[in-house]
C-alpha cells in the first residue's frame, strides 16, 4: 500500500503517518524530518536552516531530487506513506511521473482537517519540547500562508483520481487513528 497524508502544520500528519506505518508495515517518509536531518550537513544545513526558520519552502529541485530516492526504496519495501510531500504542483507532478516510471499505485492520499485556531495551539504546545525552531508564532503564520497558497490546493488533483479520505483531525490521536484503519481496512 503506498499512502500521502495531507493537512495543515500542526494537524497531526507526523504522528498519523508514524501509526499507519508501523500497522501497515510501510516505511514512513516525512520530508521535514529528511530536511532535517541534513541540518548538521555544512553548506546544504544552513541553506535549509534558513528557509525552514522563514516558514518557507525549500527549492523543488531540492527536496524534488532528495524524495525521489526514497520513493523508489520505500515502494520496493513493501510500501510507503509520504508525510509533508508532495507541498507544490511542481513536486506533485514529479511525484506522479515518478511512481509511474515505477509502475507503482497510489492507493489513498489521507486528508487530515483542523482549524487553524486548534492547529496553532498545537503547534505552540509541541515547540514547547520539540526543539524546532519553526514552532514559534511568526514562523507558523509563515507556513500556514503558504499551506494555504501552494499545497492545499494540491487535493483538487487527487480529488480528481478519487483518491482522497477526508478525516477529521480534531480528536484525539487514538480516534484519528482508529478512523483512518477503518479507511484503509485490517
Ligand atoms: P514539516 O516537518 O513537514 O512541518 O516541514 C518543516 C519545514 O521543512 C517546512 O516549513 C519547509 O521549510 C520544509 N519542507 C518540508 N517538506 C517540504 C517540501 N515537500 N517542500 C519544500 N519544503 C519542505
Amino acid at each position: 500500500m503506498n499512502l500521502l497524508i495531507f493537512g495543515p502544520p500542526g494537524a497531526g500528519k507526523g504522528t498519523q503517518a508514524s501509526l499507519i506505518a508501523k500497522k501497515y508495515k510501510l516505511t514512513h517518509l516525512s520530508s521535514g524530518d529528511i530536511l532535517r536531518a541534513e541540518l548538521k550537513n555544512g553548506e546544504l544545513g544552513a541553506r535549509i536552516k534558513k528557509y525552514q526558520d522563514a516558514g518557507k519552502l525549500v527549492p523543488d529541485s531540492l527536496i524534488i531530487a532528495m524524495m525521489e530516492k526514497a520513493i523508489i526504496k520505500g515502494a520496493k519495501q513493501g510500501g510507503f506513506i509520504f508525510d509533508g510531500y508532495p507541498r507544490t504542483t511542481k513536486q506533485a507532478k514529479a511525484l506522479d511521473k515518478s511512481l509511474k516510471a515505477e509502475n507503482i499505485n497510489l492507493n489513498a492520499v489521507i486528508n487530515l482537517n483542523l482549524s487553524e485556531t486548534e492547529a496553532i495551539n498545537r503547534i505552540l504546545k509541541r515547540g514547547r519540547t520539540s526543539g524546532r525552531s519553526d514552532d514559534n508564532i511568526k514562523t507558523i503564520k509563515a507556513r500556514f500562508a503558504v499551506y494555504h497558497t501552494l499545497t492545499a490546493p494540491l487535493l483538487k488533483h487527487y480529488q480528481k483520481q478519487e483518491k482522497v479520505i477526508n478525516i477529521n483531525g480534531r480528536p484525539p490521536i487514538t480516534a484519528v487513528f482508529k478512523t483512518i484503519t477503518q479507511y484503509l481496512g485490517k
